[in-house]
């Protein structure tokens, strides 16, 4: 399926962006700032680096940064990118994600996720390196490319030479302009084709039963042309394929001259070849089931029908978890015209939209919220103190987030050690800052390597393993292989321990030579064990870089007892009939039925746990058994007050009181 160059260069001068290069190409000579306006699929993610190249930007070493929000969209254009330029990813064209650099010396253009020009900006506040930036997708409004335009703002006026380039959807676009002090806007004209949408005259019970039924009657009656469908996460997206090909195999058994459909599906996670698999010429009709990663980022050429689910997965930070957690929520209006108009980028479409216009009016917002204002912000202020925003009322933010959330994360900070009593920065706050992973997270490796624990590289180990995906392969199917499955994962685990087992399954696997064999013989994920050792090695470089220990002790006691030092905010003690309750927020929960204690008669009467997983009720995921003492020896900001009578929670209220009353202060 190689694409011969010259239908690659035919594709390239049928796009939108082509014709308006040199117009475009002249507005940026003559402006600092463009805001670059149009559809999805004109050409302005894989056009506009290939311009800049082209018309020598690079000439005097300067690179070409591209952003993305989204990792998946960084790997699969730096792809196209480097198939149009002729060149292999890493060379001249290459991606940086988190943990994954395919840069080279060589590379000129660049693309990257937004959070790593952001962990960029730490270390070289000038983004000396670069020419020109385009960040790309702005409209999404992610977190780190909202806070990522705040910073231009600075880096702009000592930077005369430095390009940036933004571009959006239509939603937005004047908001970035007035932003940057009515910067240039440039529109690429587009051609769109018209595309009638239909709502559904009663609210769907089950949307991925509506959906399978709307696929399959587009597939049965219509014309030629793909489908692709809007489904809210990894689960309804396997599930939808599933029901969608099983359904199909009866149609097909009972007539045959019905045509296959080619079912594809495409989520973040979802590994790179089976990813690119969407693009690809099919024999047949194909239908795309997608996050929606499919509604601006990627675009499939081809695609007739749309089948819209209107709901997505959004990250909100929910207050009574303390913590944020994956919602699934009805899109915003902007959204639906924008998935609709998937439908009329080569021909007329038809968009089935599996919910009411009732509910659309009543239900959907005119525009999506900024994940500023709805997510935790403990990372982002981490970094923001760290380039010496002590004072985070005056940074310039397009959209300021609450007041509550602000003060939430520098209170967590804070209890991590990583801001004092004033809102600044302390060293352990600093040496957090180098991490690109969660603050408790680098406070954890941090600690493991001071003398009383030096067990840093098992808790480096622990660290890499709670960073991949699940790592455990259950067999849907099978009855059989399940039950095989889940006697083979009690083999690896550590009875007190999820996090123990983790480290045990790590060293097994390099014990075995890092075989895929071992994995698939063991049910495991080889490729994200793979990914865990290029993780381990890369959190080893920083633990050097900022001059930390790396020493090895076996000792599972000392182990967890190092836990308790950064998981303190998430400690439990145990009730009764399974139920635990959080020491700091007081919040009811039970065991994962995964954890490696969940069965066992004799629960510990502590327990610390990695995050909570929400299905109809709050379960602790990643577990482990720990000391009532340990707990109070280094969570002594809650627990040491408990034993002396006064209970953690009013405790922790005592000292948040005197905190807020310090952030007040400086507000003043
Ligand atoms: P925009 O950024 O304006 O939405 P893009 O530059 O992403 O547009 O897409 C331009 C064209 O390139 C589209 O027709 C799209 O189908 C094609 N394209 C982009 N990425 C890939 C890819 N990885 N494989 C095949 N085609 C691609
Ligand atoms: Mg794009």
């Amino acid at each position: 399926e190689a694409y011969d160059k010259n239908t690659l260069q035919q594709q390239r001068r049928k796009l939108p962006a082509y014709h308006a290069r040199e117009e475009l190409m002249k507005v940026i000579a003559e402006n600092q700032v463009v805001v670059v306006i149009g559809e999805t699929g004109s050409g302005k993610t894989t056009q506009i680096p290939q311009f800049l190249y082209e018309a020598g930007y690079c000439k005097f070493g300067g690179l070409i940064g591209v952003t993305q929000p989204r990792r998946v969209a960084a790997l699969s254009v730096a792809k196209r990118v480097s198939e149009e330029m002729n060149v292999k990813v890493g060379k001249e064209v290459g991606y940086t994600i988190r943990f994954e650099d395919k840069t080279s010396p060589k590379t000129r253009i660049k693309f990257m996720t937004d959070g790593i020009l952001l962990r960029e900006a730490l270390l070289d506040a000038e983004l000396d390196k670069y020419s020109c930036i385009v960040m790309d997708e702005a409209h999404e409004r992610s977190l780190n490319t909202d806070i990522l335009l705040g910073l231009f703002k600075r880096v702009l006026t000592r930077r005369r030479d430095l390009k940036l380039i933004v571009t959006s959807a239509t939603m937005n676009a004047d908001k970035f302009s007035r932003f940057f002090g009515n910067a240039e806007q440039f529109t690429i004209p587009g051609r769109t084709y018209p595309v009638e949408t239909l709502f559904s005259a009663i609210a769907a019970q089950d949307y991925v039963a509506s959906a399978v039924k709307q696929i399959i009657r587009v597939h049965l009656r219509s014309e030629p042309g793909d489908i692709l469908c809007f489904m809210t996460g990894q689960e309804d997206i396997e599930t939808t394929c599933e029901e969608l090909t099983k359904e199909l195999e009866t149609l097909i058994k009972s007539d045959p001259s019905i045509e296959p459909l080619q079912v594809l599906p495409i989520y973040s996670t979802l590994p790179a070849d089976l990813q690119s698999k969407i693009f690809r010429r099919s024999k047949y009709r194909k239908c795309v089931v997608a996050t929606n990663i499919a509604e601006t980022s990627l675009t499939v050429d081809g695609i007739r029908f749309v089948v819209d689910t209107g709901l997505m997965k959004l990250k909100v930070y929910n207050p009574k978890l303390g913590m944020d957690t994956l919602q699934i929520t009805p899109i915003s209006l902007a959204q639906a015209n924008q998935r609709s108009g998937r439908a009329g980028r080569t021909g007329p479409g038809l968009c089935y939209r599996l919910y009411t216009k009732y509910a659309s009016l009543k239900e959907m917002f005119p525009e999506p919220i900024p994940e500023i204002q709805r997510t935790n912000l403990s990372n982002t202020i981490l970094l923001l103190k760290y380039l010496k925003v002590d004072d985070l009322s005056k940074f310039p933010f397009l959209d300021k987030p609450p007041i509550e959330t602000i003060n939430t994360a520098q209170y967590d900070l804070w209890c991590l050690g990583a801001l004092d009593n004033f809102g600044k920065l302390t060293a352990l706050g600093k040496k957090m800052s180098n991490f690109p992973i969660d603050p408790a997270l680098s406070r954890l490796l941090i600690v493991s390597s001071f003398s009383q624990f030096q067990c840093s590289k098992e808790m480096i180990t622990i660290v890499t393993m709670l960073s991949i995906p699940p790592i455990f392969v259950r067999p849907t199917h099978d009855a059989a292989l399940q039950r095989r499955s889940d006697s083979v994962r009690e083999k690896f685990q550590v009875a007190e321990s999820d996090h123990l087992t983790l480290l045990n399954i790590f060293n097994l696997f390099k014990a075995n030579g890092c075989q895929e064999r071992w994995c698939t013989k063991n049910f495991l994920q080889y490729k994200s064990l793979r990914r865990a050792v290029e993780i381990h090695t890369q959190l080893s470089q920083i633990m050097g870089s900022q001059k930390l220990a790396i020493t090895s002790n076996p000792d599972w006691d000392v182990i967890r007892k190092c836990l308790c030092a950064s998981y303190f905010h998430q400690a439990a003690q145990f009730k009764k009939y399974g139920e635990f309750v959080n020491l700091r927020t007081g919040l009811q929960m039970r065991l994962h039925p995964t954890a490696s204690l969940y069965g066992l008669g004799d629960l510990p009467k502590y327990v610390i746990y990695h995050e909570l997983l929400l299905t109809g009720r709050e379960y602790m995921n990643y577990v482990t058994a720990v000391e009532g003492e340990w707990l109070c020896e280094f969570g002594e900001i809650f627990y040491a007050a408990k034993e002396k009578g006064i209970t953690s929670r009013e405790n922790q209220a005592r000292k948040e009181h005197e905190f807020q009353k310090v952030i007040a202060e400086q507000r003043k």
